[in-house]
């Protein structure tokens, strides 16, 4: 089935269905087509308006998401890593000022491996690299200045 914007002299849209394009014509031409309006006969097929596609087609991964239009890519770089930091924030746990400790823990499987956050003095990042601690100075907003 096929289904046609169809208009009447008088103006009138409705739609009609038929079993092809050609079964349309032929129906026209014999002149079997009547407007459900007014009786009009004169009908004219018209354009139609684009059919919404009810089914969402998935975003493809190259498009760009709205927020990232008409951003620079300094800005974009700065989006992206501030959704980093919000990941980490999420899914580490905040160990505070026993970080190196906590840190120590881990590596030594003194207890079980989790990813920590916490804050350490330069000397005891140094310690810590010293030791082969895997640890990356990330510059985390603090808890008071997050409020
Ligand atoms: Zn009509």
């Amino acid at each position: 089935m096929i289904v046609f914007d169809l208009q009447c002299a008088s103006g009138h849209r409705f739609e009609g269905w038929f079993g092809s394009a050609r079964e349309f014509a032929s129906q026209r031409k014999r002149g079997l087509l009547n407007c459900p309006s007014c009786g009009n006969g004169a009908i004219e097929r018209v354009l139609s308006a684009p059919r919404i596609n009810v089914g969402a087609a998935a975003p493809s991964p190259q498009a760009k998401t709205p927020e990232m239009e008409g951003k620079d890519a300094f800005a974009i770089a700065q989006m992206l890593y501030s959704r980093m930091l919000d990941e980490i924030l999420a899914r580490s746990e905040d160990v505070g000022k026993a970080f190196p400790e906590e840190a120590r823990r881990i590596f030594y499987s003194e207890v079980p491996a989790r990813p920590i956050r916490g804050r350490a003095s330069k000397e005891e990042h140094d310690a810590l690299v010293d030791e082969g601690i895997p640890v990356a100075r990330i510059p985390v907003p603090t808890p008071d200045q997050l409020n």
